[in-house]
């Protein structure tokens, strides 16, 4: 989740003094940064991914799965063999939020070979089975991005209850001990988020109207003013960061390339998070979203009231649009400008200082932009540090600005470039799923760069994108906005006078550059109007010399993306949704009970461990012809 800096947190009271010096320090960082790291040149690409698991147990007897505390336990264990060998493991495992949740990414970075597509799912395999060599036997970890019944009554093992009157998150759900208790960062965050809030995060998502579902729904709203009657309610940042995604890095060979692709990946991320919906459930209920994105927004919703436009401003307070976990509000190269169509709030002196020191406009007010936000955790033995050498104060702030993307500088002394993070995938069940995802985005990036394609829309559009890309069935019936002509970087002939300038005062409807398209003809194309991304894939694949297996492998997964996005088969959310209102338990009445839980999460179990086949969720063809090594030869020839 981000940064794991050792040392004793500070109380929120003091933590708030410290806002200003974080963030004058903060950005005389970054600038220092810069200076030594803006022309490195010539770093190649690698990448990696991320995959965060919860780890569940199952009561056979009781037919009940709970979530597993158990995480710290077993992270001890993994962490130990890394650092016996740090380079010779083949997988890095890290803490996430829940103290039921586990984060695993390859031990080395992948590199530019097309041979590296064949060995990621081979590598996400053996992350299952290394981690599941240390669970006990009824215990299993699942790539799962949300846990049904997370925050329902007796939801853990061991059993925990909620302290709404004392402790980190005060929630009437979701208790302390499910917070990660191994490192201070999370309870820290989840206190201070609170504390500068002043109130609870407060967390409505509008339920599953079935033909027997009660509103209110529960009587949440008995005991929260912030509870809506037809949502459900949920009061953690527990909710949100307890839940798992599927993330990717790539490292870029200059810092023009990486802001490039931060920004040509910016308008995907909604059309890869409404292809990778999973997560329809909720505290036990069937909600009408299918995507965590709205949920993890609010559970790290910081804004106080005056910063949400609840109550007159204060004196140099600014009402903030968003939550610190959300959509990028800017794109960052020079193309990208002109679609920069939302006003971004900075501080006018951040951003001249920044200036001042030879940085650009657009990395100027991305960074002074970030510094909106006011450190939410901060530990003693950091407090003072040396501009030159040190960069926590920058990574304070850049770490708890969760948003679609993140860009992201060389670390101080290390040999790693310009990167950025592709951050809006939910995970899947299987590896075969999450290696398809991985394989086409990285594919992507080659595309883009190679044909030198062109994504880019207002960014007003990719955020009405990302809502659009949350509703239930989005993959399948939601229209987003996306670029037609994705060939040519200036306006085509035909494009509307208004768009041609770039002035972005027409509205996108009355524009031709951009269309609304279903998430099966940007990824498989429109006869005629748009060539489709797999489709541009492969011929970028069709010039280039690869190995059989690895060819085989990287087929599979386009035919799997090509026919999920075409709705052939079901997202996982679909799949997820369906089986429980066809569960013979449920009564129609949108709650998911024990008993719908653990039938489908030991489905999903038999699944993800291929003792069952779905083909309505994977299509028929799921075997891969993945490799735990690249052959040497291959490493010859380049
Ligand atoms: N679990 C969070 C999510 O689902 C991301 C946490 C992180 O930044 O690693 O988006
Ligand atoms: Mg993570």
């Amino acid at each position: 989740m981000g940064l794991l800096t050792e040392g004793s947190p500070l109380s929120w009271e003091e933590t708030k003094k410290l806002a200003s010096h974080v963030r004058e320090h903060g950005i005389s960082q970054f600038i220092n940064l810069y200076k030594r790291l803006r022309d490195r040149q010539g770093d190649v690409l690698k990448w990696g991914d991320e995959v965060e698991y919860i780890i569940v147990k199952f009561f056979d007897d009781k037919k009940e799965a709970k979530v597993s505390l158990r995480a710290q336990e077993i992270l001890s264990v993994l962490n130990e063999r890394e650092l016996a060998d740090p380079n010779g493991v083949k997988s890095l495992w890290r803490p996430e939020y829940g103290a039921y949740m586990i984060e695993g990414t390859p031990g080395k970075p992948y590199g530019g070979l097309l041979a590296h597509f064949n060995i990621v799912e081979a590598n996400m395999k053996h992350r299952r089975e290394e981690a599941s060599q240390l669970l006990k036997p009824d215990e299993v970890i699942m790539s799962l991005t949300s846990f049904p019944r997370l925050g329902s009554e007796n939801f853990t093992d061991p059993p925990t209850k909620p302290t709404p009157n004392e402790g980190a998150t005060r929630s009437l759900f979701f208790p302390d001990e499910a917070i990660f208790p191994g490192h201070p960062r999370f309870k820290t965050l989840s206190r201070n988020i609170r504390q500068r809030r002043g109130e609870k995060v407060a967390i409505n998502i509008p339920i599953y109207k079935d033909k027997n579902t009660k509103i209110p729904v529960d009587d949440s709203y008995k005991y929260s003013k912030a509870a809506l009657p037809d949502h459900v309610y949920m009061d953690a940042m527990g909710f949100g960061m307890g839940c798992c995604c599927l993330q990717l890095t790539f490292q870029a060979c200059n810092i023009s390339e990486a802001r490039t692709l931060y920004d040509q990946l910016t308008p995907l991320c909604p059309i890869m998070l409404a292809f990778s919906a999973a997560s329809p459930l909720h505290r036990g209920f069937v909600t009408d979203v299918d995507c965590r994105w709205n949920i993890i927004s609010s559970s790290v919703d910081c804004r106080t009231e005056e910063e949400r436009g609840l109550k007159p401003l204060k004196e140099n307070k600014f009402v903030i649009k968003k939550s610190r976990y959300d959509s990028i509000d800017s794109y960052l190269s020079e193309q990208g400008e002109k679609y920069n169509n939302i006003p971004l709030l900075y501080n006018e002196e951040d951003y001249k200082k920044l200036r001042e020191n030879g940085i650009d406009h657009l990395l100027a007010q991305h960074i002074a932009h970030l510094f909106i936000r006011d450190t939410v955790s901060l530990f003693s033995e950091k407090v003072n540090q040396n501009d030159e050498e040190d960069s926590d104060h920058f990574e304070n702030i850049q770490s708890t600005n969760w948003q679609t993307m993140r860009f992201k500088p060389p670390p101080p002394n290390s040999t790693i470039g310009w990167r950025v993070e592709f951050r809006p995938c939910e995970v899947q069940l299987t590896d075969f799923e999450n290696a398809a995802i991985v394989c086409f985005v990285v594919l992507l990036t080659r595309v883009i760069l190679s044909y030198q394609l062109n994504f880019l829309i207002p960014i007003s559009e990719v955020d009405e994108n990302m809502q659009k890309a949350q509703k239930r069935n989005a993959a399948r019936e939601e229209k987003f906005w996306f670029r037609k002509d994705i060939t040519t970087h200036i306006s085509p002939p035909e494009a509307n006078e208004c768009c041609k300038k770039g002035t972005m005062n027409c509205e996108p409807k009355d524009c031709d550059m951009f269309g609304l398209m279903t998430i099966n003809e940007i990824i498989n194309g429109k006869e005629g109007e748009f060539p489709g991304l797999i489709p541009l894939i492969n011929s970028y694949l069709s010039g280039m010399d690869v190995d059989a297996d690895t060819h085989c492998t990287i087929q599979q997964y386009l035919k799997f993306i090509q026919r999920r996005a075409s709705g052939e088969i079901l997202t996982t959310a679909s799949w997820i949704r369906n089986f429980v209102t066809k569960h013979p338990e449920y009564k129609q009445d949108s709650k998911v009970t024990e008993r719908i839980n653990y039938d489908l999460l030991k489905t999903i179990k038999d699944i993800q461990q291929g003792n069952k086949s779905c083909p309505e969720l994977l299509g028929y063809s799921t075997m891969s012809k993945t490799k735990e090594n690249i052959p040497n030869a291959l490493f010859k020839d380049c």
